[in-house]
């Protein structure tokens, strides 16, 4: 049986483990899914300790995606990006990859949402950091706005064709633009939008990388805008679809990981 899993703290809740497994049951793989919650610190010593145990592969989330860089080979995006979300364990160093940049682009695409001309990134943390790269390596032209604004100029400071602002600067920006992806947090188990609702219109596609709701508030006003909406369990899941693809070189069940990540949120 080969083992797969998340580490992150907290893990109680991930929507990871019932996508993943309904995936091994459809290509009729021998293997599990489960979580991890190391302690603050611990997030180096639990990937050696994985490796050493022979677990196959690793999820990273909060708040683990740069500290494991130091146990890892990262790849040349999640090196950019700064961040790791998913390990594979073969012979010698793991290998670490960043696959919510792909996960936001294969979300977009799903929905026929063309990956061109200019997207507005809100926040610049680590979604954020993944998002804007996707994107920019797609060749749109990037505009990030945060909170911390100095935080939006150092990013724009590594991503190709992008700019830096505050959260000032978002009606202006969303006049021209084509994509809005919330990288924020804001809106998470909260009736809030990061986003003024007559800033939006009906030439946009927004992406909401929150998932919990599944119907944020950003994507209800987008959708009476007129815009095209596309929710965070989209994201979750072509991440979730790259990392299976990579770790078991099997192409990934999509509808039936849609299906069971879709479940589970109903029920939460
Ligand atoms: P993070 O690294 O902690 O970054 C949080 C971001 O939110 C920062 O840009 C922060 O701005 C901003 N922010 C927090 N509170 C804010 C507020 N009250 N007003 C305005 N901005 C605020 O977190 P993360 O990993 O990027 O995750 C962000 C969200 O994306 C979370 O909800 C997470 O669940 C979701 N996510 C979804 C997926 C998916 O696959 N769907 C993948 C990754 C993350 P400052 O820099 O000013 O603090």
């Amino acid at each position: 049986m080969q083992v797969y899993g998340l580490i992150g703290n907290p893990v109680g809740h991930s929507l990871s483990p019932p996508m993943h497994e309904a995936g091994y049951r459809e290509v009729g793989l021998d293997a599990r899914y489960v979580t991890f919650e190391p302690g603050a610190d611990d997030a180096v010593a639990a990937v050696e300790g994985a490796d050493a145990l022979g677990v196959a592969g690793l999820n990273v989330t909060i708040p683990f995606k740069r500290d494991v860089l130091e146990a890892v080979d990262p790849d040349p995006l999640a090196e950019r990006i700064g961040a790791v979300n998913t390990i594979d364990f073969g012979e010698g160093t793991p290998t670490g990859y960043n696959t919510d940049a792909v996960g936001a682009v294969r979300a977009l695409r799903e929905h026929d949402v063309a990956i061109e001309g200019t997207a507005v990134v809100v926040g610049a943390g680590g979604a954020g950091r993944a998002v804007a790269f996707g994107l920019a390596d797609e060749g749109m032209t990037v505009e990030i706005a945060n909170r911390t604004v100095e935080t939006a100029h150092d990013l724009a400071a590594d991503v190709p064709d992008a700019s830096g602002h505050g959260l000032d600067d978002l009606d202006d920006l969303l006049v021209d633009a084509d994509v809005l992806v919330n990288c924020t947090s804001v809106g998470m188990d909260e009736d809030r939008s990061p986003v003024a609702a007559d800033a939006l219109h009906g030439d946009l596609a927004v992406l909401d990388a929150v998932y919990s709701p599944i119907e944020t508030r950003l994507l209800r006003e987008a959708a009476a805008a007129g815009a095209t909406t596309v929710d965070g369990a989209w994201m979750l899941l072509f991440q979730g679809v790259e990392a299976f693809e990579r770790w078991t070189g099997e192409r990934a069940p999509v509808d039936q990981m849609n299906a069971a990540l879709r479940d589970r949120l109903h029920e939460t």
